[in-house]
């Protein structure tokens, strides 16, 4: 059902395998139609697809960019767009869209800085999908802004199948997160243009290694450019902007 082919991670699998010597060596595996809520997804994916491509149409026909960002829970997502609303905001005129299960915590936040925000609440759904954000560009003066960001659900698994419309993704992963973050979650990183490393501060502390994340990255997707932050203070989030082309 995966639209791709896992990528060649064997460094990092040889890696891995040291720390799981004492783990049996069997490992259960879903097989092709075995896993209920895949096998029911392939129309829902075609008809997400269909509305991505209308979303995007929509977006370039008003002259807006649209970027989606996705990262797990308390990757940062929110600070990044906070700190790149902060520096963009004199240059371009931004909106941005929050993705949650039910509070407008995140949306509030963002909002402060004087954007136009949208929560857009999923209920139970655990990432954004095409339609939502059809519905939320209904609620928005198109004619006002050329900057859309995205905030995705917390998660890092199904939003690289569900694309949004828009021109590019991020993804955001945090140093404390652990050193597999990004070996364990290979279609997401395939799917993105830029992967912000965050929480650089705390990488000795964690005892991650950000080269070693940085050539997990590259090793599935070599396109895809990294950049370290922290999105506290606001290091490297310059960097972001340039590299997803918002600064010259
Ligand atoms: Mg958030
Ligand atoms: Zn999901």
């Amino acid at each position: 059902m995966r639209k791709h082919q896992l990528p060649q991670v064997h460094s990092a699998f040889r890696r891995l395998s040291l720390n799981l010597r004492s783990v049996k060596k069997e490992v259960v595996k879903a097989e092709e139609g075995e896993v209920f809520d895949i096998e029911l997804s392939e129309d829902i994916l075609k008809a997400n697809q269909r509305l991505a491509e209308e979303n995007k149409k929509l977006l370039h026909s008003k002259g807006i960019r649209a970027i989606d960002i996705m990262g797990a829970i308390g990757s940062g997502k929110t600070s990044l767009i906070e700190k790149l609303v902060q520096l963009l905001k004199g240059k371009h005129r931004i909106a941005v869209f929050k993705g949650d299960l039910t509070t407008t915590i995140d949306a509030e936040l963002i909002a402060r800085h004087g954007v136009e925000t949208i929560a857009i609440n999923t209920g139970k759904e655990c990432h954004l999908d095409a339609n939502l954000v059809k519905k939320a560009l209904q609620k928005i003066n198109l004619s006002k802004i050329d900057l859309l960001f995205i905030e995705n659900v917390g998660n890092l698994i199904c939003p690289a199948e569900f694309p949004l419309g828009s021109d590019k993704r991020i993804v955001v992963v945090s140093v404390t997160e652990g050193p597999y973050m990004v070996v364990k979650h290979p279609f997401i990183f395939m799917e993105t243009d830029v992967v912000v490393i965050n929480k650089v501060d705390l990488a000795k502390a964690m005892g991650t290694d950000i080269k070693q994340l940085e050539k997990d990255v590259k090793t599935i997707n070599p396109k895809a450019v990294v950049v370290t932050t922290n999105c506290r203070t606001g290091e490297g989030v310059e960097d972001v902007a340039r590299a997803l082309g918002l600064l010259s």
